[in-house]
């Protein structure tokens, strides 16, 4: 396929109106970057055969679900990134302040746009968003998937049942669409006004973000663009080798850290694979999953660079992009109702057992429970903004085991993941919540008191697993 077919694959028309307009907008949203970004390519293509002028457009919300200051003042400083790089391809950046549907249109009704692109977000805000822009407008409205190596409508038209029905058709896909994006160019024809920049409305923003709850942590990323290649680069140097056995281990912080930048569309996921391929084929080797499908079992993962290169692509694209498949057929992806009937018939059965510890959302919230591991879990997210990912599913586990219903738990866990977790708000975090609680993508296990069949998860395993005393006392 061409890259422009590849391209139109990413593409979905969200209405089938025309029009004659003045101008291009690109409402940049999930996929906050410049470079790799197919949704202002495709905006610009469209421009450039109309010869209009292109802008990007962002809402800034006054509130974004449980969202904490500390993700607005990480992608505001990111955003400004993206202003600078866009107005080296002379593009403006338009940041808008207050309810979305409302700017929009009275940005639509001022620059009478020939077409809308949006970037894709399974999330039920931004799709409630898209549509009804695409209904009041008068002009063509596109979304683009720049989020996903493999555009979630292309992989599946339907909710897989778990990675092992997803991953064979992400696999025989990726040869296809892992291939380097066009870079945007600067552009001929220039927007006709005035576009306030991002620095002389900091006082309104300010006035936003004030609004807006802290959570009290303390990131150790730097937010942007550029200091997402940086930390990929750290990453590939020095810990790409013994990713595959020892990101499990929380005291040896082994992980790549992407999910901040992944969360924010500061890097994208192509990118990283494309960078993957890169030092795969400079070692001599490629992708594994490109001439065999099968992965390698967990247990015989090695710390070898082949291992690192293929257990991320699992992560980053095989459950990634499982998460955002269910996020978007799921229309329950955050409730109880999306849980598979085994697991909601088994979990009812179990609903009046007695739980031998309750805790309350205060209790929780302040790491104040008899298990030290997962206090440590806890003060690992509400102190630095990002928990280890392996504690993430025991943390989660552990919270239905100690409220009075799979309900609460999945309320407590989504509040506290979006509002301490940098990279929460996410469908990973959705997908990742409902797995350990309601059965989402795994299978029933043995029966037992409180969980029934969910896996369980106790503190004598994460000890059989690692040496957990390190993280603990950290
Ligand atoms: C209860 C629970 C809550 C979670 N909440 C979130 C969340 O809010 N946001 C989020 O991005 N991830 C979430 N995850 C998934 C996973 O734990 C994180 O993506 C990972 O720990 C992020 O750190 P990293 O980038 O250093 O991970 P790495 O291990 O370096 O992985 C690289 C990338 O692969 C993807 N990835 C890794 N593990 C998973 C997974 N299990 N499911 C889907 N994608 C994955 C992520 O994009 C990640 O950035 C959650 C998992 C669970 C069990």
């Amino acid at each position: 396929m061409s890259n422009n077919d590849l391209l139109k694959q990413r593409i979905k028309k969200l209405n089938t109106k025309a029009a004659n307009g003045a101008c291009v907008l690109y409402v940049m949203s999930r996929d906050q970057r410049v470079q790799d970004n197919h949704a202002l390519l495709a905006a610009q293509k469209h421009a450039l055969a109309k010869k209009l002028p292109l802008a990007v457009v962002f809402c800034l919300l006054p509130k974004t679900g449980n969202r904490a200051r500390e993700h607005y003042e990480f992608m505001l400083t990111g955003l400004q990134e993206v202003e600078h790089s866009l107005q080296k391809l002379s593009i403006p950046l338009m940041l808008l302040i207050g309810e979305p549907k409302q700017n929009l249109q009275a940005v639509l009704h001022h620059t009478n746009p020939d077409a809308i692109y949006f970037d894709f977000n399974p999330l039920r805000g931004p799709q409630k968003l898209q549509n009804s822009i695409a209904n009041a407008a008068e002009c063509a409205v596109y979304v683009v998937d720049t989020h996903n190596v493999v555009p979630v409508w292309v992989t599946s038209p339907k909710k897989e049942v778990g990675a092992y029905t997803l991953r064979p058709k992400i696999h025989k896909l990726l040869g296809t669409y892992l291939v380097d994006i066009e870079p945007a160019v600067k552009h001929p024809h220039k927007w006709p006004g005035h576009v306030e920049p991002i620095k002389t409305l900091l006082p309104h923003i300010h006035k936003l973000t004030n609004a807006i709850a802290s959570n009290g942590t303390t990131l150790v990323f730097k937010s942007g663009e550029s200091h997402a290649h940086t930390l990929l680069e750290h990453f590939i140097a020095t810990k790409l080798q013994t990713y595959a056995v020892d990101r499990n281990d929380p005291s040896k912080g082994s992980q790549s850290d992407l999910s901040p930048y992944l969360h924010f569309g500061q890097i994208s996921s192509l990118r990283v694979a494309l960078r993957l391929r890169q030092v795969a084929l400079q070692n001599g080797s490629d992708l594994h999953f490109l001439s065999s499908p099968k992965m390698p079992k967990p247990e015989d993962a090695k710390n070898t660079l082949q291992h690192g290169i293929d257990s991320l692509i699992e992560e980053m694209i095989v459950r990634k992009e499982l998460a955002d498949n269910y996020c978007y057929y799921e229309p329950n992806y955050d409730n109880i109702l999306a849980a598979p009937n085994w697991a909601k018939t088994s979990l009812d059965a179990h609903k009046q057992d007695p739980r031998e510890f309750l805790y309350t959302y205060s209790q929780l919230q302040s790491a104040n429970t008899h298990d030290p591991a997962w206090n440590a879990a806890q003060r690992q997210l509400t102190t630095s903004g990002k928990m280890h990912g392996y504690m993430r599913m025991y943390w989660a586990k552990k919270v239905l085991e100690w409220t009075d219903s799979p309900e609460q738990a999945i309320e407590f866990l989504i509040k506290l993941n979006d509002f301490y977790s940098i990279d929460g708000g996410d469908p990973n975090g959705y997908a990742g919540i409902l797995w350990s609680v309601a059965g989402v993508h795994d299978r029933p296990w043995f029966d037992r008191p409180v969980f029934g069949v969910i896996r369980y998860m106790n503190y004598e395993g994460l000890k059989r697993k690692f040496d957990i005393d390190p993280y603990v006392n950290s």
